[in-house]
């Protein structure tokens, strides 16, 4: 099988003591490409050293996460914004609005949004879209910016009927489904089928979102077979159709 997790953040120091085996199972589950998406300033130098430490399987892309937003904004995306003169990125991510922890900064969420997608069209570059509770906001900037010159992927779908039905109506961007979809309550597996496969793609999200049966524990990219069997269940395909045209999808957006 040949699968690649669009979506994950092994470079954290949850995997500090481990990495060697998480890439080893990684690699026999038949994952052989992974796609990292920063978070701040601080991650930089630990997503830079797992991508040079496997620069055949792990691709960075450059950032600044939402929840990492504050008044100090500006400063930091400035440094972001020198790295992509540094070395080779996939896509600017992980970025977009989240108004589900805090709501203090939305209109610098908001702010840095519309910044990092504006470096998507200067770059030629995907994006790795983070939206909690703010769909109509990201909606809204993803329109301002420039729908039809922006591609990528909203990662972590798990959203409702219209929110699936209006991600859809971005025609250069695809679903990230992750381990939500193995859990009781994901309501979204009952329509999420009106997404043709080739608008998906895998993600873990690791070390967050574990698919059942190890959900509680910290995920890896190996646990990507879970989602592949309930994404098997959903579109009525097999398994390895699934992986193929995800993966598929995957290497034609981020170019790997
Ligand atoms: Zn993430």
């Amino acid at each position: 099988m040949y699968l690649v997790d669009t979506h994950s953040h092994i470079y954290s120091e949850e995997f500090d003591a481990d990495i060697q085996e998480v890439m080893q199972r990684a690699s026999e589950a038949g994952v052989q490409k992974i796609c990292l998406p920063n978070i701040d300033v601080a991650s930089i130098e630990r997503l830079h050293r797992l991508c040079d430490r496997f620069p055949s399987i792990c691709f960075p892309m450059m950032g600044l996460h939402p929840t990492e937003v504050d008044a100090d904004y500006p400063r930091h995306l400035a440094l972001l914004r020198a790295q992509f003169a540094q070395r080779k990125y996939i896509a600017v991510g992980e970025i977009g609005i989240d108004l589900y922890w805090d709501t203090t900064y939305q209109q610098q969420q908001i702010e840095a949004f519309e910044t990092q997608l504006q470096w998507c069209i200067d770059l030629n570059l995907p994006v790795s879209i983070h939206a909690r509770n703010a769909f109509p906001q990201v909606f809204e900037s993803l329109r301002k910016v420039g729908a039809n010159k922006l591609r990528g992927i909203f990662h972590s779908f798990g959203g409702t009927r219209e929110e699936l039905e209006e991600t859809l109506s971005f025609p250069h961007f695809l679903l990230g489904i992750n381990g939500v979809i193995t859990y009781k309550k994901a309501n979204f597996k009952d329509y999420l089928a009106l997404a043709p496969i080739n608008r998906i793609v895998l993600e873990t999200d690791a070390p967050y979102l574990t698919p059942v049966p190890f959900r509680g524990k910290r995920n890896e990219s190996a646990y990507l077979k879970y989602v592949v069997q309930h994404l098997a269940e959903v579109y009525g395909v097999s398994e390895e159709t699934i992986a193929e045209e995800t993966a598929k999808n995957a290497c034609q957006m981020f170019e790997i």
